[in-house]
């Protein structure tokens, strides 16, 4: 096993754009720099929002990129029981309990900045008489979560009061983003976790989750997230247009222009596999923006 273990961990929910390009980018130069591995995960928990095919377009596109990963690629959706088991040995701490909330009654709580509700904590001490349970939520502690992220510096953040006790299985059955993520970075041995700013505000429950499950922290890298001119991140909902795998290397160099890396002009006319030697060589994380979102180039949103 190298030391260096990165991961692309994309959900399904439609071809790959701009955006989600940029995070495989980034993760991929980081991880093949240091020699490391990249592993693919497909985080297809929601199979609602996952249209059918979706997973082998985006494996098809990775391809067509030459952005070749490690190993087996992981399927969330195939994974259930041991998301089940982590569940069970935090109700072993005694850190889970049942929420019998629906949304609309917790349409009055206060919003987080992401516009999540803050839990206000209102089945912390048992159900209310005759409700039954929705979903399973983790009791966080008081204390702030703090850390140093290599593109965004160093973010603290309490989750109580920011966040509120969180979910781990909604009410529909589904295990919890938080949760899977947590059990899989371990799982495969992630050591490096590169990937969009839009996760910055969940990496404190991530790291709450895997001390409680006593699991390694991974390093963190934020991207600025690609934004369109409505200021919305791409995605299917915003019809961010889709990447042409016929012509990988004009987007590969864009977004290495919007990751704040100079490739030399001449690239445009270069072979897949002289853009990534050219990459690989020349990748310096520490030129990629200090922001949380920006808008993507024309073109590409
Ligand atoms: N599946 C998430 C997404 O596509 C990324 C999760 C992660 O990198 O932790 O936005």
């Amino acid at each position: 096993m190298s030391s260096y273990r990165g991961r692309f961990a994309p959900s399904p929910t439609g071809p790959l754009h701009f955006g989600s390009l940029a995070a495989a980018v980034a993760s991929f130069l980081e991880a093949r720099q240091s020699e490391g591995d990249w592993l693919l995960r497909i985080e297809d928990l929601d199979r609602p929002r996952c249209p059918a095919g979706a997973d082998e377009h985006i494996l098809r596109t990775l391809e067509k990129f030459g952005l070749e990963w490690d190993g087996a690629v992981l399927y969330q959706s195939r994974r259930s029981h041991v998301y089940a088991e982590a569940l069970e040995r935090l109700q072993g701490l005694g850190k889970v309990y049942p929420c019998a909330c629906t949304r609309r009654e917790m349409a009055d709580s206060t919003l987080a900045p992401d516009g999540a509700h803050i839990y206000p904590g209102t089945c912390r001490a048992g159900l209310p008489p005759g409700k039954k349970t929705r979903a399973e939520r983790l009791r966080v502690d008081e204390a702030s979560i703090v850390f140093v992220d290599a593109v965004q510096g160093k973010v603290i953040q309490n989750i109580a009061g920011e966040v509120g006790d969180f979910v781990l299985r909604r009410a529909d059955g589904i295990f919890a983003y938080q949760l899977a993520v947590v059990v899989d970075d371990f799982e495969q041995g992630i050591t490096q976790v590169v990937r969009g700013a839009d996760l910055l505000d969940s990496t404190p429950r991530q790291i709450f989750l895997q001390k409680l499950l006593g699991f390694p922290t991974p390093a963190y890298a934020h991207l600025p997230v690609a934004i369109d001119s409505e200021g919305e991140k791409l995605s299917k909902q915003t019809r961010a247009s889709p990447l042409d795998p016929d012509r990988p290397v004009p987007a590969l160099i864009a977004v290495l222009e919007f990751l704040g890396q100079s490739p030399p002009v001449e690239l445009t006319e270069a072979s897949l596999v002289e853009f990534w030697r050219w990459a690989i060589a020349h990748w310096q994380m520490a030129h990629i923006p200090r922001d949380r979102a920006m808008r993507a180039p024309e073109g590409y949103r």
